[in-house]
């Protein structure tokens, strides 16, 4: 399990949240008439890699709303039974948050459906041939889902979503904002070009900044002065071994490997991994789509491809003539 964090750093309401503007403005239209209605808002499914304010979202749209979060999330919910209990007990207009849906089991899954159509359950009363499937009325409520795989989505639970969003890396500027914020809440004292420094090397990730952040806020205080500026920032990540790409060294692992250990690619995913010592899920879920947006791979139906960027990144000659894509 993730370690959860800070709650003091998320963000509270949609004035709040930074970045992820368009996401945001069509979400202040959906509140606003939801509200007009005096219905639930629409289920919202959130797609994106780890780190990007799926969950943070998820509490600003039930603040927004007026309404509790519940959480929930998608690999414990074991049995259909929980899931039933949990959704009867869901007030008017509450907002239950599954993080990881994708990773919910079938039978979990099936109760969703009429749960999300209709505000039902369906539930089995007495065992062997005398049972029968009673229909429990719910009262309507939101369904926030998060997932890093909107692929992996079944198709019929993806169609009752009414709102999908998938949340992209954030700018240098938004995280920018993002550091700065956190800073002024955690007291740390840190100079714009320090921000601008952990910014552009924080993965297009507010959870990694906000998290090197912590750890800078260390190396000010122990082998500085306090203060964040640019000298300690560089200092202290390259101590951890943050690249000025922000790449960190699992990221420069799997490009090394795919460089020298696989001549450049293509290589599975399975073989990579496997190689590397690493879950396939990790890879695939945290690291690729970064390394991907940044240029520096490409996947391909026949594997993984290091680029000529991705090349260069690491340091590596161009590959000899014959041997190109
Ligand atoms: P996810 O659920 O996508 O893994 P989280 O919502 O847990 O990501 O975000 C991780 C942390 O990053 C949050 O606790 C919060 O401090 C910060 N964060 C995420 N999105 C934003 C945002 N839009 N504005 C400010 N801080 C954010």
């Amino acid at each position: 399990m993730e370690q959860r964090e800070d709650p003091a750093l998320r963000p509270k309401n949609l004035d709040d949240y930074i970045g992820q503007e368009r996401i945001v403005d069509n979400m202040r239209v959906y509140i606003r008439a939801a509200r007009e209605r005096g219905e639930a808002l629409d289920h919202v499914l959130l797609a994106g890699p780890p780190g990007l304010g799926k969950t943070s979202l998820a509490y600003v749209l039930a603040e927004e709303m007026g309404a509790r979060l519940h959480t929930a999330s998608g690999p414990t919910l074991e049995r259909g039974g929980e899931l039933a209990a949990i959704l009867n007990n869901l007030d008017q207009g509450e907002v239950l948050f599954i993080d990881e849906i994708h990773r919910m089991n079938r039978a979990v899954e099936e109760i969703l459906y009429p749960a999300m159509e209709d505000f039902e359950i369906d539930v089995m009363m007495g065992q062997g041939p005398g049972a029968q499937s009673v229909k429990i009325p719910l009262r309507p409520f939101t369904l926030v889902g998060a997932t890093t795989r909107s692929g992996m989505l079944t198709a019929p639970l993806r169609a009752r979503f009414g709102i999908h969003a998938t949340l992209d890396y954030y700018s240098v500027a938004e995280l920018e904002r993002v550091v700065l914020r956190s800073a002024a809440q955690l007291e740390v004292p840190i100079t714009p070009p320090g921000a601008f420094e952990l910014a552009r090397r924080s993965r297009g990730t507010p959870r990694i900044a906000n998290r090197l952040l912590r750890r800078l806020r260390d190396f000010a205080q122990v082998e500085g002065d306090g203060t964040v500026d640019t000298a300690l920032t560089r200092m202290a990540l390259e101590r951890l071994e943050v690249d000025d790409e922000g790449l960190d060294k699992l990221d420069r692992r799997i490009l090394h490997a795919i460089g020298v250990k696989f001549s450049g690619g293509p290589v599975g995913l399975d073989t990579l991994a496997a190689s590397l010592g690493e879950s396939r899920d990790t890879i695939e879920e945290t690291c690729e789509p970064f390394l991907i947006q940044k240029g520096f791979l490409t996947r391909t139906p026949r594997g993984r491809v290091l680029t000529p960027r991705g090349r260069a990144h690491l340091g590596l000659p161009p590959p000899v003539q014959g041997d190109l894509l």
